[in-house]
């Protein structure tokens, strides 16, 4: 969208210029005098209310002309932006039309002034004025009266767009085409950045995008990577352990076997419990209690001799039998 404010003193040439530009860019002519003199054309209550001040040379107050743009700005999807030709006309209007469009998502393009000289404004309105039928325009009083109201209210925007580097000025005077080639200049130039600057932004955002989706595969990469040394890892950590169970395993085994051998190896130790000894009608009687074997065996024992030698009682023990 290309958005252009054409600015200038009644006179400068803002209606004949912007009805070239509308149809060499295609945008939408918006004028609030001739809004405003449609209005009064058709006797509306607005067209009433605004009648007076347009006579009198004065500008219309602030909130009806921007109550009006608000609502022909809704109509304005079919072009390729807007040229406004005699608005704003005041900073509140500046501001409120920068709101309008923000609310569209759009904004100014470029503000370009029509700088004409007084004795020349005044020189092309009156003759305008014999033949516009513009009662506005046929008082020479009411004409400086609105140069006046341009130079006191008007003319301050100008610092408004300069501040965001969107005014330009040029020569308002010579032929009609003339003029025209500089407007157009400026507005090419305004394309041409535009078009720079969106291909940069493109190609901007290609790159980052590219970036990005480099960026994403590398992140990809470089985790599957580190997936399969975790992996790896892993494999070769169970493999250790499996290694390591399998030796401990194989020890166990060894040491069991060799417990077992040295079991095998080992003489066995009975332990036998004697109990009372009593000589019962000449005969020795010995207790046996219990036997303790380290396997878990019966045993039986021969008892032999038994005899008595000098006080000590000695048995004789015989073959022991051990079954498992
Ligand atoms: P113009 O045709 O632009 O010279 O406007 C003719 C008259 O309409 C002006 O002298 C004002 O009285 C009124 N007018 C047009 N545009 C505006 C505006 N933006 N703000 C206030 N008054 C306006």
């Amino acid at each position: 969208m290309i958005n252009v404010v054409i600015f200038g003193a009644p006179g400068a040439g803002k209606g004949t210029q912007s009805d070239k530009i509308r149809q060499k860019y295609e945008l939408m002519h918006l004028s609030t005098g001739d809004v405003l003199r449609g209005e009064l054309a058709a006797k509306t209550p607005l067209g009433l209310e605004a009648q007076k001040f347009i006579d009198n040379g004065e500008l219309v107050p602030d909130n009806v002309v921007i109550g009006m743009v608000g609502n022909k700005l809704a109509d304005n999807n079919k072009f390729k932006g807007i040229i406004f030709d005699g608005f704003p006309r005041t900073i509140s209007q500046a501001i409120a039309l920068d709101d309008l469009l923000f609310k569209k998502n759009d904004s100014i393009s470029l503000m370009i002034s029509l700088d004409v000289k007084k004795e020349e404004l005044i020189n092309r309105l009156l003759l305008r004025g014999k033949d516009s039928g513009r009662a506005d325009d046929k008082n020479e009083e009411i004409i400086e009266k609105r140069i006046d109201v341009y130079l006191r209210e008007t003319e301050p925007i100008i610092g408004y767009y300069h501040e965001q580097n969107k005014h330009f000025n040029i020569v308002g005077e010579g032929t009609i085409e003339e003029i025209f080639a500089r407007i157009c200049n400026i507005i090419d130039k305004y394309k041409l950045k535009k078009e720079e600057l969106t291909m940069t932004i493109e190609s901007d955002a290609k790159t980052n995008f590219t970036t990005v989706v480099e960026d994403a595969k590398l992140i990809e990469e470089t985790s599957e990577k580190e997936e399969k040394v975790e992996e790896q890892e892993e494999v070769k950590e169970e493999e250790e352990v499996e290694e390591e169970e399998a030796e401990e395993t194989e020890g166990e085994e060894e040491e069991e076997e060799e417990e077992e051998e040295e079991e095998e190896d080992a003489p066995i130790k009975i332990e036998i419990e004697i109990g009372d000894i009593k000589v019962v009608n000449g005969s020795l009687k010995i207790e046996i209690g219990d036997f303790e074997l380290l396997k878990n065996s019966e045993v039986e024992i021969e008892i032999g001799d038994i005899s008595i030698d000098g006080g000590n009682v000695q048995i004789e023990v015989g073959d022991i039998e051990i079954e498992n």
